[in-house]
């Protein structure tokens, strides 16, 4: 407990409040007031957070807040976090809804584009409302939330429909439901024989580690197997606590846990910030599954690095990290077309009976067939 303990700087917050995540829910910081506590705010945010107010809201657990350099603008989790007056320029590209999730919903919550994997969208609320995120448009907004009656819709929708071998519990944050309610879900979930599969989309085990207890680590097992997939962008993010919470989910959970990142300028476009990640990830026990080109969700083009770019980081790590902790490097279509993977390109030359490959080092290869 050491460790952890000295990362809680704030000495008037009391360990038994700071490690419940309820708590920290309910301390989330949401004004500039609250947040010089914490970091001292530049004069660009300062404008920035009362003129993206009515884009998307602000919001941090002060967990999270406490990874943030509190004098550097740039710091990785501020740019995260914090707004930015580039968030207010919208580009001719970019989309309120760029995966087209609302109009692939048969039931409220319910986004099924794939046909045999179905997304469903269970709470508004996050720990931390992320500047790049894509749902910008619905999460930190209870309107677009399904209630109880949605909810068996939505099951009832999953029962009459034997394509789904796959129901991915999404948000905001499902994690933000009770253990009760998530026990009920994968209960319900798990009796439907055509699914084969459960997993769950969360950014808790990066902004709300102490949302992983062992109460909740029961249920997971209860339901095994359960995926979880996460959301680590910086290896600033890889904390004593996270590496304590994500070995309770691995050991007492039997939870399988895998990570997507979205490429993200300024906070993780190098090779070195890339491979810490991927490498201390798998160091705690976490595959590294999906890099992804960020959406063209309205006010994100800051964050936006080149596809030619990205493809070029990936081929550095490829060959230098261990096959497996490195990821896919992946972009959502706009428009709804779904994921589909960037390769770099190896071949070089196609011959009448050979190919003529360069590996991660430049070298020629030539084989034959
Ligand atoms: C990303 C996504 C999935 C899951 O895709 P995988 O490639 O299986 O991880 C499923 N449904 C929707 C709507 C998605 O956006
Ligand atoms: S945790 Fe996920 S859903 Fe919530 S704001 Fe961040 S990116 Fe969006």
């Amino acid at each position: 407990m050491e460790l952890i303990s000295s990362q809680r700087q704030r000495t008037d917050i009391p360990e038994k409040d700071w490690l419940d995540w309820k708590w920290q829910i309910q301390n989330r910081i949401k004004d500039e007031h609250e947040l010089s506590d914490y970091i001292e705010i530049s004069s660009d945010e300062r404008e920035a957070i009362s003129s993206c107010s009515q884009v998307f809201s602000f919001s941090a657990t002060p967990y999270y807040l406490r990874l943030a350099d509190k004098k550097d603008p740039n710091c990785p989790i501020r740019l995260q976090v914090l707004p930015r007056k580039e968030e207010l320029s919208v580009r001719a590209w970019d989309r309120e809804d760029p995966l087209a999730e609302e109009s692939y919903m048969p039931v409220k919550g319910v986004t099924h584009r794939y046909p045999d994997r179905a997304l469903w969208y269970l709470s508004h609320v996050c720990a931390v409302y992320c500047r790049f995120c894509t749902r910008k448009r619905k999460v930190s907004q209870s309107s677009g939330t399904p209630g109880l009656e949605d909810w068996q819709k939505a099951l009832q929708y999953f029962r009459e429909h034997p394509e789904i071998k796959e129901v991915i519990l999404s948000g905001g944050d499902p994690l933000n439901l009770s253990d009760h309610k998530l026990d009920f879900l994968l209960g319900e979930l798990k009796s439907i024989p055509h699914i084969n599969q459960v997993r769950i989309h969360t950014r808790y085990p990066v902004t709300l580690p102490m949302r992983i207890t062992s109460e909740l680590c029961s249920v997971l097992k209860k339901h095994f197997p359960i995926y979880l997939v996460t959301h680590f962008n910086h290896p600033k993010e890889l904390t004593p606590l996270v590496k304590e919470r994500i070995g309770m989910l691995v050991k007492e959970g039997a939870v399988t846990v895998l990570n997507q990142s979205v490429l993200l300028k300024g906070v993780n476009n190098s090779v070195e910030t890339l491979k810490d990640l991927f490498y201390g990830l798998t160091k705690i026990g976490i595959k590294p599954y999906y890099l992804h080109q960020c959406d063209e969700i309205f006010g994100s083009s800051h964050f936006r690095v080149p596809i030619e770019e990205g493809v070029e980081l990936m081929k550095q790590i490829r060959g230098s990290v261990s096959g497996l902790s490195v990821p896919l490097y992946v972009v959502d279509l706009t428009g709804g077309g779904g994921k589909v993977p960037l390769p770099a390109n190896y071949l070089e030359e196609t011959k009448d009976s050979s190919y003529v490959f360069r590996n991660y080092k430049g070298d020629l290869y030539e084989i034959g067939f």
